[in-house]
């Protein structure tokens, strides 16, 4: 089962200390969708693992609340104007992910690190019913991981064909079955070893014909 915890945090943007739900251990028994949504058994551990400062709306994963974090004036300007209008207490975890992208856009991260956290605001949308945000989310991860695999070494070369292979899921989840396909279709150009990738070329295969919302 997944158990959490109360943690103590401090808000590298406002200085504000408050408490937060952490997860100490999770699962996947709950399976794993055709777009790597891992399910647990029991409570869903992913909004928990995104903390918002309910003053100024700072959000991010635990490291990002001690001294690593990249904290800019630039950074603190936005996170004001931006997120402490909208922040509260009792965010959903798509509202929580949301805010982190922002956060990690304007840290100038790495455009895979920030479609991740889109993607992750996607799969909260799930669970919270919401058909509408869940493609809004999709929409911006799909355009978030073509940046990265059309950036210089934004991507790791082994990775490259399953993150290929995800943006055309992505599409597909969201309706555009056309893009969904020429995705699909690039992922063979993205294989560098065919024995360990050759479920990605399946999965692809299996995705444009038949699709599944479960792998296994
Ligand atoms: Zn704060």
């Amino acid at each position: 089962m997944t158990t959490l915890q109360q943690i103590d945090l401090r808000c590298p943007v406002c200085d504000t200390r408050f408490r937060s739900q952490a997860v100490v251990s999770t699962n996947s028994f709950g399976g794993k969708r055709t777009d790597f949504h891992e399910r647990a058994a029991g409570t869903q551990p992913l909004p928990y693992l995104i903390h918002t400062c309910n003053r100024c709306g700072y959000s991010g994963a635990e490291r990002d609340f001690t001294e690593e974090a990249d904290v800019t004036p630039t950074l603190k300007e936005h996170v004001w104007n931006e997120l402490a209008p909208v922040a509260s207490t009792g965010m959903t975890g798509s509202e929580k992910y949301e805010a982190a992208a922002k956060v990690a856009d304007w840290q100038s991260s790495e455009p895979r690190h920030v479609a991740d956290l889109l993607l992750r605001a996607a799969w909260c949308c799930v669970d919270e019913n919401d058909v509408e945000a869940e493609r809004f989310f999709r929409r911006k991860a799909a355009w978030k991981f073509e940046e990265a695999l059309e950036s210089f070494d934004g991507v790791a070369r082994e990775e490259r064909a399953v993150l290929t292979y995800l943006v055309g899921e992505l599409w597909r989840r969201v309706g555009d079955g056309a893009q969904a396909s020429d995705w699909f279709d690039r992922v063979p150009a993205e294989m560098i070893d065919p024995e360990s990738q050759q479920w990605v070329l399946d999965a692809a295969r299996q995705q444009r014909e038949c699709p599944r919302e479960w792998f296994g």
